[in-house]
């Protein structure tokens, strides 16, 4: 076995701390306070590689592996966890096309995001079905060269900026996972409408809105393999997915431990840097212990799929640990600031506004739990 990465894996790593550090970490608490979309952050991110890490080389991408994304989601999370959101969130809504797209489909839909810094939304989540997803009402009507396509989604990352959704709908709600389909729609389609941007607790530069479907037509050549496959292919995205969103827990946790420690090396009280206090060691240790063991989930989670090995268990306990680790390392950090943590001066409230979203979203950490027990006890 050998835990290092490869050279240029570390390379890319550097790189894109680099970028985190100069060109995020500027500008990351003004885009929260305002709530703007980080948009010239992306493009630069795009022209650096950073962003579709997931498409292959035949359509135009960079060809790289699970464990490569993860480690570049790493430090780009370090610069922001909500940037980084709206980064990896093309790879969410491209990869259902990587995986069930024909080759001409892959060659129309994937490779224009190669060629310019365009984004994509991941449509599952409605008003009425989160966690439950299979309960999805969004429907499909057969309607001769297309499809008419009626429904509403919820919480939808980068939808006000998107030019692509992948939309998972039903040709009916009875039929549950069978009847599901994965469609592509082009964003600017008529009969889709925009919720305004939800206003969030944390990662607040992301854009996150409902989505409304009325009527919208569809040509039945952006359906994903068969009617009825959509189930498969957004569980097989889920696997790849996961450990992306985790990455943004391990870069979230790394900057608020480095936050930390400097600030218990700077900080004195009863004569002493509190970093002498043993109660503040066992915090910096717990919190270290922590995000080691997380990456290791969630780097073995990649790992397992570059090497084409069944990830779905690894995959949800990466993200289950990584993501209830970074919640609780956020807030350690803003304890060892003390009062200063409390504050909007200091980065560690941001990094635990932002980390609570992990524990939620791309399935709650009570339902990776439940994947994990599925695995474990069998259907
Ligand atoms: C900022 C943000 C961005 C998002 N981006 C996207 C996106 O781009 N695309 C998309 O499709 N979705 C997106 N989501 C939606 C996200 O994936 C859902 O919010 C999440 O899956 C939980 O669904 P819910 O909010 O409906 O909660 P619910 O499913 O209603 O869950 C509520 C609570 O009940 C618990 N619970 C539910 N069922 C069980 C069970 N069987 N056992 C134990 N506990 C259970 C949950 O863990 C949770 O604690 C986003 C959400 C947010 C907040």
């Amino acid at each position: 076995m050998n835990f290092n990465l490869k050279n240029d894996q570390q390379e890319m790593f550097d790189l894109a701390l680099k970028f985190a550090k100069n060109e995020m970490i500027p500008v990351a608490r003004e885009h929260d306070e305002k709530e703007t979309f980080p948009k010239a952050i992306i493009e630069k991110a795009w022209e650096l590689g950073f962003v579709n890490t997931c498409l292959p080389t035949e359509v135009g991408g960079n060809g790289f592996g699970l464990l490569d994304a993860v480690t570049i989601g790493e430090a780009l999370s370090y610069g922001c966890m909500g940037m980084y959101t709206s980064i990896m969130c093309n790879d969410l809504a491209l990869t259902p096309i990587v995986i069930g797209g024909s080759t001409e489909q892959k060659e129309k839909f994937l490779k224009p995001f190669t060629e310019k810094p365009i984004l994509a939304s991941f449509c599952l989540t409605e008003p009425g079905s989160g966690s439950d997803a299979a309960g999805l009402k969004t429907t499909i009507k057969d309607n001769g060269d297309h499809y008419l396509l009626n429904g509403s989604k919820m919480w939808i990352t980068n939808a006000g900026y998107a030019d692509l959704l992948l939309v998972y709908c039903t040709i009916d709600p009875n039929l549950k996972h069978k009847g599901i389909c994965a469609l592509v729609v082009p964003a600017h389609l008529e009969g889709i409408t925009l919720g305004k941007k939800e206003e969030k607790m944390g990662q607040r530069c992301s854009d996150t809105r409902s989505v409304q479907f009325e009527n919208v037509k569809v040509p039945k050549e952006n359906l994903l393999g068969k009617e009825g496959d959509g189930w498969k292919i957004a569980m097989k995205t889920l696997d790849h997915s996961r450990p992306l969103v985790s990455s943004i827990a391990l870069g979230g946790a790394r900057r608020a431990i480095e936050c930390a420690t400097e600030y218990a090396k700077e900080r004195k009280q009863f004569g002493v840097p509190i970093a002498k206090h043993q109660a503040i060691q066992f915090m910096l240790a717990d919190m270290t212990m922590k995000l080691d063991a997380s990456r290791l989930l969630v780097q073995k989670a990649a790992w397992q799929a570059d090497e084409g090995i069944p990830n779905t268990r690894a995959a949800s306990a990466g993200k289950a640990m990584a993501a209830d680790s970074c919640m609780q390392i956020t807030t350690d950090a803003v304890q060892i600031f003390g009062g200063y943590g409390y504050s909007r001066e200091y980065p560690v409230e941001k990094l635990m506004r932002d980390a609570k979203l992990i524990q939620i979203y791309e399935g709650t950490s009570q339902i990776q739990r439940l994947v994990i027990a599925k695995d474990i006890l069998g259907k």
